[in-house]
This record gives C-alpha cells, structure tokens and sequence, in this order.
C-alpha cells in the first residue's frame, strides 16, 4: 500500500518541489495551500497531486481539512509541515500583527498539523513528521525577530517530539534550509543576490530539489534510526 503524506504549503516553491519527489516516489500527496487558487489549479494540472485549501494556523480549519484527505487518501504516514511566510521589520519596528501572523503560520501550524496525525501513527506504530525550519532559526536574522523565532521554536518542538514518538516507531525530524532560488530569492535585486553568494561557501544557492531530496530521504521507511535531526541544507554558509 503507497504511504499517504501530506505537505503544507504544497504547492508552490519549495512545497511543491517536496509534493511533487514524494509523488514519483509512489506516495499518495495532498498538497495544501491557504489563497493563491491559480498557483494550486496549475500545480495540479502539471502534476496530477490533489490540492485542499485551508488555513494551517487555524486548529479547527486543519481538523476538517485533514479529515477530508484521510477520507479521500486514507490515513497520514508522513506530515511535512513547510508552509511559511515572512512579515520582516526590525522590532522596534515590528507590529503586534506581524508578529502573530508569523507565530500563527509558522508555528501554531506545527502544533495544529502535527497534533492531528500524532495519535493515528503512534496507534499504527509508524509515521515521519518533518518540519522545514530555516538558517535564520538556526543564526538569527536582521528584520526577523519573529520569523526566527518561530523556526528556532520548530527545532526545540522536533527534538521533544522526537523523544516522545521514538518507541513509537515515528521519526520527528527538521530541515533548515539556507539560500534557496525560490521566487523570493530572485526577487531580489543581482548586485545583492551576488553578495548574498559570495558568503555561501560553495559559491551557488541552493534548489527546492536540494530540500526535497532530504525530505524523501527522511520520510523513507528504511529511515528509522535518524530522529530529533535538523538537517542544514545550506551550503556550507552556517554551521550548526
Ligand atoms: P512560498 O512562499 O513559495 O510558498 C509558501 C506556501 O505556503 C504556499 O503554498 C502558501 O500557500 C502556503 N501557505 C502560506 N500561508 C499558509 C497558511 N496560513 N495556511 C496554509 N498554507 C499556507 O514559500 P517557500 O517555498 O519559499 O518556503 C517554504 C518553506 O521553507 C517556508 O517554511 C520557509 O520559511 C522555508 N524556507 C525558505 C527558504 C527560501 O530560501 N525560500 C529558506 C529557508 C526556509 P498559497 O500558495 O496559497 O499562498
């Protein structure tokens, strides 16, 4: 029986890339996604993974939003929880919206999602939750007092997790990306890009296949000894 699993934010950049290596792979994917209904449309369209719209920060919108994929899919083997979003000011800057926007999205959704499957995989003695953290969780970042927070906070939740669920057959895990060449990297202006580069030790960002590569790896059956791991995927620029 194919294994069921569930990428947040599936549907675009690095989520899409993850749902997308998780279907060649044989796994049945639902790829949720919160408003950009063209992006999921066209990802569908390209890829033939199923998309489901609702809010990952909302508990009860995930409780109705996994209990439609469990009914159309069957129950969830893997939870990769990558959707995130960025609202950077420095703090003496930073609203009050800003940063429950980020906390809500980027963290409450880990409890709300991993919450949810928990229960079923330990009963069933098998499951892999993997959760995309960040580089600047791991090293601190101008303007993102709240973003690295909250992926500072995903790799404390993974170790604790990871404790709790190792007798239990599921494997917690987390990736922290560095620089990779998303729409949100090349949004940014070449002189700067080519100074973000230059302190990258391999000389060259990363790809959203780079990251789903690491996650096919982790969510592998065979995969059962690597737990409470995050994983830098960075290119060398920060070492953990
Ligand atoms: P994108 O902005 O390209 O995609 C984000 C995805 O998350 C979209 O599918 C979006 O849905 C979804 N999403 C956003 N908010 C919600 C929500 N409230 N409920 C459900 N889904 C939501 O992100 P990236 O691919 O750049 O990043 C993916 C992850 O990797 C994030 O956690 C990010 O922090 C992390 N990361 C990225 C790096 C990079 O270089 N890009 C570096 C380090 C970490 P919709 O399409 O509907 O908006």
């Amino acid at each position: 029986m194919a294994r069921v699993a569930v990428v947040t934010g599936g549907t675009r950049g690095i989520g899409a890339a993850i749902s997308e290596k998780l279907h060649q792979a044989g796994y049945k994917v639902a790829a949720t996604y919160h408003g950009n209904d063209k992006a999921a449309a066209d990802f569908t369209a390209r890829t033939g993974v199923a998309h489901y719209k609702f809010d990952v920060g909302d508990y009860a919108a995930c409780q109705s939003g996994l209990a439609q994929i469990t009914t159309e899919l069957g129950a969830v083997d893997v939870l990769v929880n990558n959707a995130g979003i960025t609202r950077d000011a420095f703090l003496h800057k930073m609203t009050q919206e800003q940063w429950n926007d980020v906390i809500h999205t980027n963290l409450n959704s880990v409890f709300n999602m991993s919450r949810l499957v928990i229960e079923g995989m330990r009963d069933r003695k098998f499951g892999r939750i993997i959760s995309i953290s960040s580089i600047n969780g791991q090293a601190g970042q101008v303007g993102q007092t709240n973003y690295a927070a909250a992926k500072a906070a995903i790799i404390g939740f993974t170790k604790a997790l990871a404790l709790e669920s190792a007798a239990k057959g599921v494997t917690v895990n987390a990736i922290a990306p560095g620089y990779i060449d998303t729409e949100m990297v090349r949004a940014v202006p070449p002189e700067v890009l080519e100074k973000i580069v230059a302190k990258i030790p391999v000389r060259h960002l990363g790809t959203v296949d780079d990251i789903a590569r690491t996650v096919l790896f982790l969510a592998a059956d065979e995969a059962t000894f690597t737990t409470g791991a995050t994983f830098s995927v960075n290119g060398g620029q920060y070492l953990a």
